[in-house]
């Protein structure tokens, strides 16, 4: 037991993944290992169900937890928990405590295992706590495993996963709502396969596998530049010669420094048990991609939160910055992160799986009809669920899914839609075997999906991939609206069908119900289904014709948060009462408001500091030349009209410089007044003062230029 940790990496390279895997977290064989039976049978039936922790176990599990981090060279412990920053919080606490005779003693209770009481003043809370009451709690979320963090110097912290609520209970974190919606579409979904006779099933669970995007830029270039540092993505930055127009990036050979790189954060996230499976360039240079294995979404989320961390610390040591900012650099691909969604059963079924013949799986096609209706209802939750500041930059671009929802379902499913509506029972129209024109290679059953990278809300195989969320962004929102608008569909159905079979329904009866129930359903809700190409105008005069929403920018989405539908919704399903919605809604447009400010005031310093004086600089260069040169006699217009043209471009941005600073420093009391100002404003005013920079950037001597160019940061590797 007290045989001292090495990380198998560091002492041989023959080490297996498997062998490591998980070797950091509390669970599995650990668990097994240290714990007696009926304690670790007792936490292994909370982890499955999402049940809560039974005190009357907290001590035995504390102190193993306890003697298994010092093991490992822990010498702190936190409650690790996302508040409504986005961001993960933790506040550490040391396992030493002093005896009070000058010694000290390591202590760590079921109590400190299971409850903590942060300082919580600080964090947003959109007016639920007031000040005076700061205190807050944080709670084990014993479905989701302890883990040792380590940190840049090695040193280990012990995390605790832990749900983040008020004294009153309210939810004042990312984590709470989402263990409630997972709750909430479980209990519907498992009355969806009850009706279809399946009585073994006792849990279904949403599962989510996450693919992340990121750019990876030299360390020492980002320091110099301001806007990246303050943030996350260039304000100004001409375009360089060549970006991505020669795809030749994609999937292509990955940069031996970058290789190093992944190959450290994907041994750092498998010790966490983080089961990630892929990497590869992505698009644009400079930007790369990696996926987990999918798991349970409770999970997940707080995987994806902790490949973030890793992602970013990591990158450090290895001399570069690690950007997910959902748009670091203008004129190129930006990060998203798609989003796969799904439900499988405890017995192992994915309830999205079409499986060998899709037309008589009506049990799927009840779960498919399912989310159309609750896409098509709740578009405007999806779309706000996603709506960042840093997401505008990317959502409707020409590289990102538009900021209208709608699904792709390939040419399978539709064609299946079309049969239901128009009554006709035939065949599925089962997609050939791809050939891939080469007979050493392997026929490959095509997917009964293709590929659509223009569509927000993907139907790819046996998953939705919600590909419009945000590469920074913390996933737990975005899937608490899923899972919660996708359970109330469920709900839905399941009441219909259940009034309409009633008990024991013969085969026959149910094939009718449940046929006359999915052609109302798609007749209903199949506008929001679009296959065709979403970046396209015409796709924007289609949606509108439907009457799908869009909205374009963040201020535009933010409303929806405050309608009676979604104060409905989200109380019906127990998962967010009216006030911690409502402050949800605030607080995301404080968080809009605060990004696009700051943005400013950053831009407006690094136009006075840096731009102004280069652009200074050049014209009394060439002010000079000029003087000197008709001086010897010698005409030179040419020089005189690029003066001319110099100075009254740097005129230009002294303008629209101070335009933008004054735009920043108004003081616009009333929230949604403010929120307003920032899009029809601020953000104007930053894109003038870019539009400005750049261009002066393509004629001022590079020499001259204060901060790295694109092509330096993207290009040179
Ligand atoms: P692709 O997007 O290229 O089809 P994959 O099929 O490997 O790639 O899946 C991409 C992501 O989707 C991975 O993170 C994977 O774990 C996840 N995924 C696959 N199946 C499911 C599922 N049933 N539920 C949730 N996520 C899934
Ligand atoms: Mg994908």
């Amino acid at each position: 037991m007290n045989r001292p940790f090495t990380m198998p990496m560091d002492t041989q390279t023959s080490t297996r993944a498997s062998d490591y895997f998980g070797s950091l977290t509390f669970s599995g064989d650990v668990m097994l290992k240290r714990l007696p039976p009926e304690v670790f049978m007792n936490l292994q039936r909370t982890m499955q169900r999402n049940l809560s922790l039974d005190r009357s176990i907290a001590n035995t599990v504390a102190s193993a937890i306890k003697e298994w981090a010092l093991e490992h060279g822990a010498t702190h412990y936190c409650h690790w928990f996302q508040p409504l920053t986005g961001l993960t919080a933790e506040k550490h606490d040391a396992f030493l405590s002093p005896t009070g005779d000058g010694g000290a003693i390591e202590k760590f209770s079921g109590d400190a295992l299971i409850q903590g009481e942060p300082d919580a003043s600080s964090f947003p809370s959109g007016g639920i706590r007031d000040t005076y009451e700061a205190r807050g709690y944080t709670a084990w979320d014993a479905t989701s495993p302890v883990f040792l963090l380590r940190g840049s110097d090695g040193n280990k912290t012990l995390c605790i996963p832990t749900a983040f609520v008020s004294w009153t209970g309210e939810a004042l974190d990312q984590k709470t709502p989402l263990l409630r919606s997972i709750d909430a579409v479980s209990k519907h979904a498992l009355r969806i396969v009850r009706l279809f006779g399946d009585t073994k099933t006792s849990n279904a669970i949403a599962t989510l596998g996450c693919e992340q995007e990121y750019f990876l830029v030299d360390r020492e270039l980002f320091l110099q530049r301001l806007d990246l540092v303050v943030c996350g993505r260039t304000l100004i930055g001409a375009q360089p010669p060549k970006g991505q127009q020669l795809e030749d990036h994609y999937f292509g050979a990955i940069p031996e420094a970058v290789l190093a790189y992944m190959t450290e954060c994907e041994e750092r996230l498998f010790e966490l048990g983080i089961p990630v499976k892929t990497r590869h360039n992505e698009v644009a240079p400079g930007q790369y991609e990696l996926a987990p294995t999918f798991e349970n979404s409770n999970v997940a989320v707080d995987h994806q939160m902790t490949t973030m961390h890793v992602l970013r610390s990591v990158a450090r040591k290895h001399g570069f910055e690690c950007l997910l900012h959902e748009k670091p650099f203008a004129g190129i691909n930006g990060s998203g992160k798609h989003n796969n969604w799904s439900m499988s059963t405890d017995t192992g079924v994915n309830l999205l799986d079409p499986r060998d013949d899709t037309h008589p799986n009506m049990q799927f096609m009840v779960c498919l009809a399912a989310i159309i209706r609750a896409v098509d209802i709740h578009a405007d939750l999806l779309r706000v669920s996603i709506a960042t500041a840093h997401n505008d930059h990317r959502l409707g671009a020409n590289e990102a899914p538009p900021a209208i929802m709608s699904i792709y379902l390939g040419e399978m499913l539709t064609s299946i839609l079309d049969q239901i509506v128009g009554g006709e029972s035939k065949k599925s129209a089962k997609t050939a075997d791809l050939d891939l024109g080469a007979r050493t290679l392997p026929q490959i059953p095509r997917h009964s999906s293709d590929r659509n990278r223009t569509s927000p809300f993907a139907f790819t195989g046996n998953k939705f991939e919600f590909r419009a969320v945000g590469s920074s962004q913390s996933v737990a929102w975005p899937n608490t609206v899923l899972n919660t608008i996708i359970a109330e569909s469920f709900d839905f159905i399941a009441t219909a069908l259940e009034t309409k079979l009633g008990k024991n329904p013969s085969p026959a009866k149910m094939e009718t119900v449940v046929r006359s129930l999915l052609k109302e359903i798609v007749k209903t809700h199949r506008r929001v289904c679009f296959d065709g190409n979403g970046y396209s105008a015409e796709w924007h005069a289609e949606a509108l014709k439907r009457g799908l929403p869009n909205f374009p920018s963040t201020a535009d989405a933010l409303p929806a948060l405050a309608t009676k539908k979604a104060e409905k919704l989200f109380a019906q399903y127990g998962v967010l009462s009216q006030r911690e919605l409502h402050a949800r809604y605030e607080i995301q447009m404080e968080q809009y408001c605060k990004i696009v400010q700051i943005e400013g005031r950053t831009l407006v310093q690094m136009a006075v500091t840096q731009i102004l004086p280069a652009g200074l600089r050049a014209q009394g260069e060439l002010a000079d030349v000029v003087a000197s040169t008709q001086h010897a006699g010698v005409p030179c217009p040419e020089s005189e009209a690029a003066l001319r043209d110099l100075a009254g471009q740097v005129a230009a941005l002294r303008s629209a410089a101070s335009a933008l600073d004054s735009a920043t420093s108004k003081d616009v009391q009333a929230i949604e007044k403010r929120v307003r100002h920032c899009r029809d404003v601020v953000v104007p005013a930053i894109g003038k003062v870019r539009e400005l920079s750049d261009a002066l950037e393509r004629i001022v001597p590079a020499d001259i230029w204060p901060m790295p160019d694109y092509a330096s940061m993207l290009l040179i590797r």
